[in-house]
C-alpha cells in the first residue's frame, strides 16, 4: 500500500488547532515533561481507515480516569481530529498517535492541580505495517526483567523501562524483548502483548489484570477467534514456558500479529513462524480488509 506521506506528516494537531508538526510546541513545564504525567494511544491506519478507533478512544478515557481526571476530553472531537489527520496527511498505512497531558502550571508540583488544563498533542505518520519482513520471518526476543511501574493497565508515557529494553535488545543484536515478572511469568512485550501457543495447540496469553496493558489488538484478536468458534486461554505462562512452546507471536496496534522466532536466544518450534500464528495473521488481515 503505497502511502503518500513516508514518516511523521506535516501536519499535527495541539490543543485543537492544526499545525506544521515543525511549529509544534509544548512548555517545559508541562507535567508530562516533568513528570511523565501523561498517558497515550497509538491507532493504526490501513488503506486510509483508523482501525479499533472506538477501542482506543475507551482506552484512553479509562487511562484519564484511573489517573483522576474529573472529565475526559470530547470523544467526536478526537474522532474527528484522527480522521482529518489520516486526510491532511495522505496516510495510507501508518498510525496516528495522541498525547494527553495534565499541562503546565509554571512551576514544579508534585500533587497534581484538581482542575486540568490539558495539553493534548497528536500526529500522524505513515509507515508500512502490513507484509514487512517481521511478519513474514519473524522477531528475536530478548527476555527481560520486568522493571516497571505497578499500573501498567494505564498506558502512561513513563516509557523509560520500554526504551531500556529496546535498547538492551538491539544492542544484543535481536528485535524486541518481553518482559519477565519476579515469579518468572512473562508479563508482555515492551510494546506488545505476548502470546504463546502450547505443544498441545492451545493458545495462550495473560489475563488482563494491573500488570499488563489491555491490548486493542489483543482484544481484536480475541473477538476474530471467538468468532471462528475457537478458544484462547488467559492466564499466566513462565519464561520457562514459553521457551518450549510451539509457537509464540505479539500482537499491538503497530505489530499487528508478529511471530515470535527465538526467545531468550531458544528457538520457538521450528525457528520459523508456525501455522497458528499464521492463521492470526490471516484472520487479523481479513479483519482489517487486507488482501
Ligand atoms: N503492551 C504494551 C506494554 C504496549 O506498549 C502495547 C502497545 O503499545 C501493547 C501491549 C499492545 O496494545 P495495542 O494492541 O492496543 O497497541
Amino acid at each position: 500500500m503505497a502511502n503518500r506521506t513516508a514518516g511523521v506528516g506535516k501536519f499535527a494537531w495541539l490543543n485543537g488547532t492544526f499545525v506544521t508538526a515543525q511549529e509544534a510546541r509544548v512548555s517545559p513545564f508541562d507535567r508530562g515533561f516533568l513528570f511523565a504525567d501523561g498517558v497515550y494511544e497509538v491507532a493504526a491506519v490501513y488503506n486510509g481507515q483508523l482501525i479499533d478507533l472506538e477501542r482506543h478512544l475507551e482506552r484512553l478515557e479509562r487511562s484519564l480516569r484511573e489517573l483522576g481526571y474529573p472529565k475526559a476530553p470530547d470523544r467526536r472531537q478526537l474522532e474527528v481530529m484522527h480522521r482529518e489527520l489520516v486526510t491532511l496527511n495522505g496516510i495510507e498505512e501508518g498510525l496516528v498517535y495522541l498525547q494527553v497531558t495534565r499541562g503546565a502550571y509554571g512551576g514544579r508540583d508534585f500533587a497534581a492541580p484538581a482542575q486540568p488544563r490539558l495539553t493534548m498533542f497528536a500526529f500522524a505518520e505513515g509507515k508500512q505495517l502490513l507484509d514487512t519482513a517481521a511478519h513474514r520471518d519473524g522477531i528475536r526476543v530478548i527476555a527481560t526483567p520486568d522493571i516497571r511501574w505497578a499500573r501498567r493497565d494505564i498506558k502512561s508515557v513513563g516509557l523509560l523501562a520500554q526504551a531500556m529494553a529496546k535498547t538492551e535488545a538491539k544492542a544484543a543484536g535481536k528485535d524486541d524483548a518481553w518482559f519477565v515478572d519476579a515469579g518468572g511469568t512473562v508479563t508482555e512485550g515492551a510494546s506488545a502483548n505476548a502470546w504463546i501457543v502450547t505443544q498441545d495447540g492451545d493458545i495462550v496469553t495473560r489475563a488482563l489484570s494491573n500488570d499488563i496493558l489491555a491490548g486493542v489488538t489483543r482484544l481484536a484478536m480475541m473477538d476474530l477467534v471467538s468468532q471462528t468458534g475457537g478458544k484462547i486461554i488467559e492466564r499466566s505462562f513462565s519464561l520457562e514456558e514459553a521457551k518450549q512452546a510451539a509457537e509464540a507471536f505479539a500482537t499491538s496496534a503497530v505489530a499487528l500479529v508478529t511471530p515470535v522466532v527465538e526467545l531468550d536466544g531458544v528457538r520457538i518450534g521450528d525457528g520459523a513462524p508456525g501455522p497458528v500464528t499464521r492463521r492470526m495473521q490471516a484472520l487479523y488481515r481479513q479483519a482489517i480488509g487486507a488482501r
